[in-house]
């Protein structure tokens, strides 16, 4: 058996809600991250799909160490992070690495590309020595396909993909095992997303990375993920495999989203069922009690405001076997073959 590289258990981030200027006063919690728990596995991706405040990001965060969990476990390699400092939690920094949502915002603009990709080794000049540094970062430029000769520009002369290739060359500099993509393509042109996804699914291979990669949009995960958790306010609705998730969801939330990705065969439009949500996203400072979802469910009953659904196999599913047999933390997790278009994301 595989052992996985990331173990993560009922990770859970709450921010203080304060009322008052002079003397603050806390009077309640945002609860962005609620017991979260999953495995990744070395070389597996696993996409986290969401809509915008339901988590994703305060998740990246907890994963690379730029925020401390509330309460909750994160294993790498079988050692718990959660507690490290010093040295040790700098030795396994650098095997985490990010790649952030916005490549306009999150570079320097008075950095030159080659100080931007090469900062890392500040921190850690162990991973390149400095008479090394100029040729390790041509080498990156190289690698995520941009010019090495670039290396002196600074970054308003690149393009919105282009730039996100340097978000990634960066994220690359110190060899991570690990890198945690949080919408790393929304920012980008539709027709710049696919040359983006593409490039980082090379790049697994030749650099064996796990990655987790989040996206507010079902179909942008598809193409390069293994398997897919989809969140709602802030816990995971559905696990599964690619399959599972886009063929055989059985949480109405994952179904829902599903119903809404574009299909351009007009044939298969036709067969399929548009579900639309009513109400808006509840505040995760005041979350609904049971499921979470239930106040925009429409196979929500008593039990779902009384007790909370676990992410568990659905017993049924579980007897019978087959694609519906995987994790929903719905009451009446029921399969529904979805109608989406195959093949290619
Ligand atoms: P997503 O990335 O899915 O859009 P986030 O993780 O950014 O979601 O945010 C989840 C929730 O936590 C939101 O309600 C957001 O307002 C809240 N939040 C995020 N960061 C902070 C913070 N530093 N302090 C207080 N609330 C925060
Ligand atoms: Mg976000």
């Amino acid at each position: 058996m595989p052992e996985p590289i990331l173990e993560v258990r009922d990770l859970a981030k709450l921010y203080p809600l304060t009322r008052g200027i002079v003397v603050r006063k806390q009077v309640g919690a945002i609860r962005a991250v609620d017991t979260v728990s999953f495995d990744l596995m070395r070389g597996e991706t696993l996409g986290v799909v969401g809509e915008s405040g339901c988590g994703k990001s305060t998740l990246a965060k907890l994963l690379v160490n730029l925020e401390r969990p509330t309460s909750g476990r994160i294993r790498f390699k079988g050692q718990d992070i959660t507690e490290l400092s010093g040295r040790a939690l700098k030795a396994v920094r650098r095997n985490i690495q990010m790649v952030f949502q916005d490549p306009y915002t999150s570079l320097n603009p008075r950095m030159t590309v080659g100080d931007i990709i090469g900062e890392p080794y500040d921190i850690h000049p162990e991973v390149a020595p400095k008479g090394d540094r100029r040729r390790r970062v041509q080498e990156l430029l190289d690698v995520v396909g941009l010019n090495p000769e670039y290396i002196n520009r600074y970054p308003h002369q690149f393009s919105g993909g282009q730039r996100q290739r340097i978000g990634i060359a960066r994220g690359l500099a110190l060899n991570p095992e690990i890198i945690i993509c949080d919408e790393p393509v929304s920012a980008l042109d539709v027709s710049v997303q696919a040359q983006v996804i593409n490039l980082m699914d090379r790049l697994q291979d030749e650099f064996r990375l796990s990655y987790v990669f989040i996206a507010h949009d079902l179909s942008v995960v598809r193409h390069i993920s293994d398997r897919v958790a989809v969140m709602y306010l802030g816990r995971f609705a559905e696990t599964g495999t690619e399959e599972q998730i886009y063929a055989y969801p059985t949480h109405p939330y994952t179904q829902a989203l599903l119903s809404a990705v574009p299909v351009p065969d007009p044939e298969l439009r036709e067969l399929r069922e548009r579900i639309l949500l009513s109400g808006d996203v509840p505040s995760p400072a005041d979350p609904p009690s049971g499921c979470r979802f239930r106040t925009r469910c429409w196979k929500a009953q008593e039990i779902c405001a009384l007790e909370t659904p676990p992410l568990a196999v659905p017993e049924r599913a579980a007897a019978a076997g087959g694609p519906a047999a995987h994790p929903s933390a719905c009451h009446f997790a029921e399969e529904k073959p979805a109608v989406v278009p195959t093949g290619g994301g």
